[in-house]
Formats: structure tokens, sequence, C-alpha cells
């Protein structure tokens, strides 16, 4: 049995929010990847039905022109919930010791991951 790990697309516009026009994001030859790829690997980004379907259109524009504007105008219904969840995470897991952060990641990749 394997566990499918689903990584919101929210947290590409994340980043881009923050790299948009710096040196760094022009310096490196940047690539979203994976949609290429059979079998799809588990480890596969989506959004909601409603918009993982811009969510793919906005990383094929980036992955063509390198013109992060797509992703930067991403939105939906289900953004507010990844937001709302992000800040409670961010929370929570800072209150955790990195050593025990570790430690958890390791036991759900080598007992729930099977
Ligand atoms: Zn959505």
């Amino acid at each position: 049995m394997s566990t499918k790990i689903i990584i919101r697309g929210w947290i590409i516009k994340e980043i881009f929010s923050k790299l948009h026009n710096t040196e760094f994001i022009k310096s490196i030859e940047l690539r979203i990847g994976g949609f290429e790829f059979y079998p799809i690997p588990d480890l596969f980004i989506r959004n909601c039905d409603k918009c993982n379907k811009n969510l793919y259109n906005a990383i094929d524009i980036y992955n063509t022109i390198k013109d992060d504007t797509a992703i930067l105008n991403l939105n939906c219904d289900c953004y507010n919930d990844f937001k709302e969840k992000m800040y409670i995470e961010d929370d929570t897991i800072a209150s955790i010791p990195i050593k025990e952060r570790i430690s958890n990641s390791l036991e759900y990749l080598l007992y729930k991951i099977v």
C-alpha cells in the first residue's frame, strides 16, 4: 500500500512571490517539472479540481517563456484554505524543536509510507 503525498501548487505561487524580480531568480535556469514523466510521480502538485488546469497552464507558460505573471495571478477559493493552513503549520512547526521534527519526519517516511 502506498500513500500519495499531495503537494499544494500554491507553494509555487508563494515561492515566486518571494523571488519575483530578484537577481537570484534571474540568474538561475529554473524549470518546474514532472509532468512529462510516466508513471506520474507520487509527489505531484495539485490544488483543487476547479483550478488545477490554471495551475498547470501557468507552470507551462513559465517553463516556456520564463514569465511568472500567470503563476502570481493564480487565485481560487482553495488559496485561502491553503494560506490559513500554512499559518497554522508555521506556528505549530516553529514550536517543535528541530531534532523532534527530523525524528517525526523519519518516522513518517519509515512507517507510514510502505
Ligand atoms: Zn482551487
